[in-house]
């Protein structure tokens, strides 16, 4: 690369001093430099800066590994573009675990701390410094958080959107926010990047000019074959099929990491606990000990503690003996490992062919997340992680003629398959007034809109007019769905914002229950000592309150089957939403603290969750022997963690689980009377259709005017 200007000087990094902070560069910096200089986007600096400098909107589009996420950003921050002064560079990832490893590594490679000049943002976690950190990497959906609060952005100079192709639906709607932007301010900077994309849609979509294309660049990565095997037939259990064929490979094929995909953290935990216990039963026989090398089997997935992310980078286990068969690593991951993440070494990828994705069903009003069958895009994506450092092998777990015949040829954008509640609130916080008519990549279903508005409407969010009412811009105010929201909003009325404020905070981090598999029938009886009467809502305040009685001793959570690390999750996401809420005068309450008044405090905290989860009640059939849900009346049974008393005639739940039978989970029990009163628009039930359902509400209603009568008379 020929030295152009200044900056490549800086670049070039052969000095001895760190340009940020004046300091000496340390060995580890050297180290990762080296590194640095092999990817393939490294090379391609010149030709990078040819185009960011010239234009307000690019594209770059490079293999999966090239060095897209880690590098560009440090371009930018190196550019002597005068624009930069003062302003932050954003690099947004559609997952919370790309965000915070990438920053960590850029923070290495940049020889910086993490949380000062580089920092990342993610939901109730924000590791940056005011007035310090210029490059910050964030989830999509916390610019669009900060975009509701300042619609033009202006503490960013550069806006870098990341991981494009997976058409998240928050990067759905930056891109067109952003499209919008660009046209009211003339400094401020595009790039859009991608690992595989459909190049020509964005280039044409975000041009200002009729039949103009924004500029590209394709920069290829050095890939290497991979061969492609597949299975004669489907698997029944592709967990175990997994398994199979992680153990083959290790007594069979030569070095090489191996990377197999599985949908989610109990799976992937389950499949990594079978491998070693597969290997150990290796080792414990003579005729195979000597003859295999030993194996490291790592998780990777989302809510996995940073640490334990970190170790998917560490080197293979050495030989067990000098000489000895050589170590091997596997990664049991989900579909970060796909695009977000690379880890390198990986010479053989198993892919049984699935991943949960998001899937809304309008007409049922629910989102729910769902093992299926991934896009041909993905399966190509998945076996190139094989070819990354020398020739490689992925072993596709199914036909080939499920490939070419079944598989998609593209995974749906996320618009087009979500539950768009939240994303309606934000666009009308955003003042963008027809929805319909609005810029999307790819428009949502107008069913689904009208859904999001229909419910907003009985959230009283938006007016008749569909407008943002004053309730509404309080509600956008809190990074939760509009129903959350609500129930903090409406929880002072029942006196117990306090105890709500911690509901809402357990049912906004990771799962607090652990349940391991060889002691699941002590952790049920824990649950058990911890429930309340009323349902799970209650439980998980019982639950919190225990943890915060008990915050000195070490050992409580792990007595009682917790998760220590969540529940300490679910203090700090407490304390940011306690202060949205005293910022917006909703104060924080506690009206039956003493013993007697247990009772009406259980019931308020109930009737509360009714403000916003009125949509979300099922009513038990004798007849059908299973819960109907509420005006589409679509059969599901309690999931097996409810701890529920009995079968109470009303439930309100929170999450909607389709496995070959629907369930509903984290769920309470709740009195019909509560229903017409604290929601009476979405329970006049007088424009309802026949149903048992109607007939009990109908009996309920007539109970209720008694009482407000006699109340009266009284
Ligand atoms: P892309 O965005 O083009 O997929 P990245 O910039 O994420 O590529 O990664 C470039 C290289 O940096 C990869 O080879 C990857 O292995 C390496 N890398 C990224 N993060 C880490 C990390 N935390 N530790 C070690 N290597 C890393
Ligand atoms: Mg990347």
């Amino acid at each position: 690369m020929s030295v152009t200007s200044a900056r490549d000087v800086r670049l070039s990094l052969d000095g001895d001093v760190n340009y940020f902070t004046g300091r000496p560069y340390s060995d580890r910096f050297k180290k990762i430099l080296a590194k640095r200089k092999e990817l393939a986007v490294y090379d391609r600096m010149a030709a990078f800066y040819e185009m960011f400098d010239r234009n307000q909107v690019c594209l770059y589009v490079g293999e999966t590994g090239s060095g897209k996420t880690t590098q560009i950003p440090q371009f930018v921050c190196y550019s002597d573009q005068p624009h930069l002064k003062g302003k932050m560079i954003a690099c947004t990832q559609p997952r919370r675990i790309a965000a915070t490893s990438v920053a960590k590594r850029v923070a290495d490679e940049m020889d910086l701390p993490l949380g000062k000049e580089v920092g990342y943002s993610i939901r109730f976690e924000d590791v940056t410094t005011p007035d310090c950190t210029f490059l910050k990497y964030m989830t999509d959906g916390m610019l669009l958080r900060e975009a509701m609060a300042d619609p033009t952005l202006s503490r960013y100079s550069t806006i870098i959107l990341d991981e494009v192709h997976e058409r998240t639906l928050a990067t759905d709607i930056l891109m067109a926010l952003l499209k919008q932007l660009i046209k009211q301010r003339a400094d401020l900077r595009l790039i859009i990047m991608s690992a595989t994309l459909d190049a020509r849609k964005f280039q044409t979509y975000f041009s200002l000019e009729e039949g103009a294309l924004v500029p590209l660049l394709k920069v290829p990565g050095r890939t290497h074959p991979v061969e492609v095997f597949y299975t004669e037939e489907g698997q029944e259990d592709y967990v175990e099929a997994a398994i199979r064929v992680v153990l083959t490979i290790h007594r069979s094929e030569r070095p090489g990491d191996i990377l197999v995909f599985l949908t989610g953290e109990e799976e992937i935990e389950d499949a990594c606990r079978k491998i070693h216990q597969e290997i150990e039963f290796l080792f414990s026989h003579k005729e195979t000990a000597s003859s295999i090398g030993p194996l490291t089997c790592l998780p990777l997935y989302s809510s996995l503690p940073p640490q334990q992310q970190q170790r998917i980078f560490d080197a293979a286990p050495e030989p067990r003996t000098h000489g000895g068969p050589p170590g091997r690593k596997v990664i049991v991951a989900t579909n970060i490992a796909e695009t977000s993440l690379t880890i390198d070494g990986i010479v053989y990828v198993v892919d049984p062919g699935f991943s949960k994705q998001k899937v809304y069903n309008p007409r049922i009003r629910v989102e729910s997340l769902i093992v299926t069958p991934i896009s041909q895009a993905s399966a190509r994506q998945r076996a190139g992680r094989a070819g990354r450092t020398r020739p490689g092998k992925c072993f596709r777990l199914y036909p080939e003629h499920v490939f070419t015949r079944e598989l998609e040829v593209q995974t749906p954008p996320e618009i087009l398959r979500s539950n768009l509640g939240n994303t309606v609130l934000e666009l009308a916080k955003l003042g963008v007034k027809d929805l319909v008519k609005f810029d999307y990549v790819d428009s949502p279903a107008p069913e689904t809109l009208m859904r999001a508005l229909e419910l907003l409407y009985y959230l009283e969010a938006l007016d008749s007019g569909f407008n943002l009412t004053p309730l509404g811009t309080v509600m956008a105010q809190f990074p939760l769905d509009p129903q959350f929201a609500t129930l903090l909003i409406e929880s002072p009325k029942f006196g117990c914002s306090n105890e709500v404020l911690t509901i809402v905070a357990m049912l906004s981090v990771p799962n607090v229950w652990m349940r391991p598999v060889h002691r699941q029938k002590e952790a049920d009886r824990a649950k058990w000592l911890l429930s309340l009467p009323g349902g799970d809502h209650l439980t998980l305040l019982n639950a919190y309150n225990q943890y915060r009685q008990n915050i000195n001793d070490n050992k409580w959570a792990w007595n009682n089957f917790l998760s220590k690390r969540n529940l300490a999750k679910a203090d700090n996401v407490r304390l940011q939403l306690q202060r949205i809420m005293e910022r917006n005068d909703i104060p924080l309450l506690t009206n039956f603290s003493d013993p007697e008044s247990e009772v009406q405090l259980h019931e308020n905290i109930r009737r509360t969750l009714l403000t916003g989860f009125f949509t979300q009640v099922a009513h038990w059939d004798p007849e059908k022997k299973a819960y109907l849900t509420v005006k589409d009346m679509q059969p599901v049974q309690l999931h097996p963690s409810c701890d529920l008393e009995g079968k109470p005639d009303f439930v309100v739940f929170n999450e909607f689980v389709l496995t070959t039978t629907p369930y509903i989970r984290t769920v309470s029990a709740v009195e019909p009377e509560w229903l017409l009163k604290e929601a009476p628009k979405f329970y006049d039930i007088s424009s309802w259709p026949e149903s048992p359902m109607r007939e009990v509400l109908k009996r309920a209603s007539k109970r209720l005017n008694r009482k407000t009568k006699q109340g009266a008379a009284a």
